[in-house]
Order: structure tokens, then sequence, then C-alpha cells
């Protein structure tokens, strides 16, 4: 596969590639390959990749991304679920001699392990584009487990990268803003049409780039409580918080204790789970956590 030059050379190339191999596209596996040479530059730009980095491509397809990463790289480490698409990424990787592809679902590695064996267990930087079916428990897999990563670079859909970027009081602030949030920056590095990729998805996508923190920016005693505790206050989105938290299966919080933990921390008592920072989050935990 030679360089991509414009998205018609790329729709082009990966036409070519998919009749050679006679592969099918899988919609389950959420193959929409990349064919935008400009999208592919500012995936690289976003994720600031040198020559010292180890970078894990989730999801490689037939290896377009993959071989940017190889060129700007020191090592790239592709782990692609479709075993149809091993034998092309063979072939279309062979003049990159810094990348080695794992057949695995990704869910399901080893990566603590990897890391160690791979980079003496020095962070690793994250990018893929990524397979929309599994894009937030891919992303929250690797933060919960704290797998040693300085970033992740990722395409989204446009809506769950507005979830993962917003603030409190938008209609996009949630759970998993606040989960994202706790674990890394997250930065809108580029919005990106439907027209670059081969099928169209039906949802436009966005790049985002997730600095992951060496320490959360807060601090909590009991960070499982606190991440109940905004579950619970997102289930119900149009309830109060104290409704939110009285009616959660995973807590046992009266009205009363409710209430008197909201005075504590200033905050109203028909407040919702949207006006609150992940800092609120923190101290209305932490009040819970040392009774
Ligand atoms: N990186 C390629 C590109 O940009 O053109 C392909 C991206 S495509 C959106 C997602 C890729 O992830 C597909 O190749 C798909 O087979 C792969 N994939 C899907 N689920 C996966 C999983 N659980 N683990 C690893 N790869 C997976």
């Amino acid at each position: 596969m030679k360089k991509i030059l414009s998205r018609e050379d790329g729709s082009r190339q990966t036409m070519e590639i998919l009749k050679k191999y006679a592969f099918v596209l899988k919609k389950r596996f959420g193959q929409n390959f990349l064919i935008d040479p400009h999208v592919l530059d500012k995936i690289l730009q976003a994720a600031r990749i040198g020559k010292e980095d180890l970078v894990l491509e989730i999801g490689p397809g037939i290896g377009t991304l993959t071989q940017h990463l190889a060129c700007a790289a020191g090592r790239v480490i592709a782990v692609e679920i479709d075993p149809a698409l091993i034998p092309i990424l063979k072939d279309t990787l062979q003049a990159y001699p810094n990348t080695e592809i794992i057949h695995s679902d990704i869910l399901k590695i080893d990566l603590e392990k990897l890391i160690q064996e791979q980079n003496q267990g020095r962070p690793i930087k994250v990018v893929a584009n990524l397979p929309y079916y599994i894009t937030t428990p891919i992303i929250m897999d690797l933060l919960e487990k704290r797998i040693p990563l300085t970033s992740m670079t990722v395409m989204v859909q446009k809506e769950v990268a507005r979830r993962m970027c917003e603030g409190p009081r938008s209609k996009d602030y949630g759970a998993l803003s606040l989960a994202v949030q706790y674990y890394a920056r997250p930065s809108v590095a580029a919005n990106v049409p439907p027209n670059c990729f081969m099928p169209r998805p039906k949802v436009g996508s966005t790049v985002v780039q997730l600095d992951v923190y060496d320490k959360p920016p807060i601090r909590s005693i009991d960070e499982r409580l606190m991440f109940q505790i905004i579950r619970a206050s997102f289930n119900q989105r149009r309830k109060t918080l104290v409704n939110g938290l009285k009616n959660s299966p995973e807590l046992t919080l009266e009205k009363e204790e409710i209430q008197s933990a909201l005075e504590k921390c200033g905050l109203s008592a028909d407040v919702r789970g949207e006006d609150l920072s992940l800092e609120q989050f923190a101290k209305l935990a932490d009040i819970f956590a040392q009774k």
C-alpha cells in the first residue's frame, strides 16, 4: 500500500485491497476504514508521537493508520480481532519492520503484562480509530485498570466525544464525562465527517485526545463509592440528586442523611447531578465514606 495522497486515492487503494483479498467488511466489528490523508495527519499531530514511543493501535483494519504510526513511532503493536485481516496486515505492513500484529480481542489481552515485556513497564501511547460498538468499554477498561499510558488519541462518535469532554450543567455531561475526567484531560483534536471513511458511518466522528494523569486531579477516600454515587445521580437524570441516590439499588442511603450531606457541601436540597463538578462529587462521597 502506497502513501495515500487524497481521499479519492485512499478510497481507490482501500477498494483494491478489499478486492485483492475478497474481504467482506463486517458491521459487527465496526469496520469503517479511514481513507482521508488529512485525518491521518491530524491524528498523528494530536498524538505527538516520537521515535521514543511504543504505540498500541487498537483495530488496525487493513493497516492504513498503522503505516503512518510506524513512520513516526519507535514501535507499533497493533491488536486486531478479525482473523481475516491478519494476512492482509502482514502484506500491507511488510515494509514496516517496527510493527507487530497481534490477533486478539483488545478486551481479552493482558496489557499490563504486554507493556512490562515490551516496554519495561514504561507508559505507552494508544492511538485508534475505535470500533464504535465498544468505544466506551475499551476506553474505560484501559483507564480503570490504570494501564501505564501517557495518552490515548481515539476516533469516536461525535456524540460520545461530547459526553467525554463536557462539564457541569451541559446536556451531554454525565457519568462518562466524570469517569473520563477523573483519569485524563480530554480535548477535541478534530471533527471528522462520514465521507472520510469506507464504508461511511451513519454519524459524525471526532478525534479525542486524552492526556492521562499520573494522579487523579481530585482526591477521594473511597473511589468506588464516589463512582456509585455518580452513576446513581445520573441514572434518573430528571430527578433531584436526593431522589437519585435514595432510589439507587447500589446504595443504602436515607433521605435525611443525603440532605444533611448536601447541606455540609453547601448544596441545596433540590440540586441535580448535572450541577455537580467532579470535586463536589468527591466531597459528597467523602462525607458518606467517613460515616
Ligand atoms: N484502524 C483502521 C482504520 O482506521 O482504517 C480500522 C478502524 S475500524 C473503525 C475498527 C477496527 O477494529 C476493525 O479493523 C475491527 O475489525 C477492529 N476491532 C473490532 N473489535 C475489536 C476488538 N474487540 N479488539 C481488537 N480489534 C477490534
